[in-house]
């Protein structure tokens, strides 16, 4: 659910549009000391220099067995730089949140804290039904840590890029040791560690799986420190690379797969508060006239609605006032518009559904149950 954008959409207009709505501690302050959009721009192609010339580098001085052009790929398509996402951009989670800080955030951060006993995980996997926020989680993770992030699909490694894809993994692995602290977000993991693709049915499948492990358990062992010769860690830094993985369909990663993941998080449908709090949220750059009881209504009336199901109702009700315009709103100015009202919602709740059944539902309960932690 999310695509690679190149280091080039670091200072994208929502980007920018977003920093200005974060609230600041000590506005006028901050108003003063609020660098000008011109050194903004200028701070973002420093950056965008550093990456080129790291980047160039680095392609220059790929390991024996990393194939360049693979290398290209994962720096082009699968890192994502820009449209950052923070923790305050993703409604309620709280206990995710906390999880992640501590098995992520903080270690990459005081990697001197974090050894031993207290030693991170470098598998973390996030379960849930469609829609709950993993994906933001993952960006969200990678924002807070400073960390480079690669993201994949598990599905494009065994369609788009089969052929390509054990090339692929064993630069994915390189380079984010190279560029550590690396987070490898893959999306759909269930599609490349499943039972089935373990069974000899896609020889192919079996193989990018084989890879993925291999890589992944050297990564492991590497992080565990004596073992990192000096050459390895002249290539990078192993114990700062984590994969976090997500899944719609937990019970279809087969089991020695799922023990790998030392860490399993439970990422639930939106609580009613959570959903209040998002409406809000979508709601607060509009022109609306949704007062508080109104959303409590609403918070009843989307019982069952995942985050993204709450984003499509508030999209679709937002094109409420200009529906009964026709053509006539080409003509229109902004202020001639009507404000966005609760029947627009109620309009849009015949056709916008919760994507999640109550039985599915209970299928991701009892999963989280027998081998998740609640969050
Ligand atoms: P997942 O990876 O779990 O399928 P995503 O993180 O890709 O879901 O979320 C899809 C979209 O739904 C997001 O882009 C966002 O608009 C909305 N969304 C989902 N969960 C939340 C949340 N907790 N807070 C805010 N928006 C959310």
């Amino acid at each position: 659910s999310s695509e690679g954008k190149g280091p080039n959409s670091r200072t994208t207009q929502k980007q920018k549009g977003k920093e200005r709505q974060r609230p600041r501690e000590e506005p006028i302050l901050a108003d003063v000391t609020t660098p000008s959009d011109d050194s903004e721009d200028s701070a973002a192609e420093a950056v965008r220099n550093a990456w080129k010339e790291k980047t160039a580098h680095l392609l220059k001085n790929l390991p024996t067995g990393i194939d360049e052009g693979a290398a290209k790929q994962i720096l082009n398509e699968i890192v994502v730089q820009g449209d950052e996402v923070h923790w305050s951009d993703i409604a309620g989670l709280d206990i995710a949140k906390k999880s992640l800080k501590e098995a992520v955030v903080y270690p990459f951060l005081r990697p001197d804290l974090f050894m031993g006993l207290r030693e991170p995980a470098r598998g973390m996997l996030l379960f849930g039904p469609p829609g709950t926020g993993k994906t933001m989680l993952a960006r969200a993770v990678a924002t807070e840590s400073k960390s480079t992030f690669f993201s994949i699909s598990a599905s494009s490694l065994t369609s788009k890029y089969l052929g390509e894809s054990e090339k692929l993994v064993r630069a994915l692995f390189t380079l984010a040791k190279a560029l550590a602290p690396s987070i490898i977000f893959v999306d759909e993991i269930d599609s490349l560690l499943s039972a089935r693709s373990g069974s000899g049915e896609h020889e192919t499948t079996r193989r990018i799986k084989t890879e993925f492990l291999i890589q992944w358990s050297d990564l492991q062992r590497a992080a565990a420190g004596r073992e990192q010769s000096e050459k390895e860690k002249e290539r990078g830094d192993a114990s700062r690379v984590l994969v976090l993985a997500a899944t719609n369909l937990p019970w279809a990663i087969d089991e020695a797969a799922r023990r790998r993941f030392v860490r399993r998080q439970y990422i639930p449908l939106p609580e009613d508060e959570t959903r209040g709090t998002q409406l809000r949220t979508l709601l607060g750059h509009q022109k609306h006239s949704l007062d508080d009881a109104d959303i409590q209504k609403l918070v009843q009336l989307t019982d069952g609605f995942s985050g993204s199901d709450i984003t499509a109702l508030a999209k679709d009700a937002a094109m409420g006032p200009l529906r009964s315009l026709g053509e006539a709103l080409l003509h229109m100015s902004m202020d001639q518009i009507r404000p966005i009202q609760f029947e627009d919602f109620e309009a849009s709740l015949v056709n916008i559904r919760p994507s999640v059944s109550k039985q599915g539902l209970k299928e991701f309960e009892d999963w989280a149950k027998a081998f998740g932690e609640r969050g």
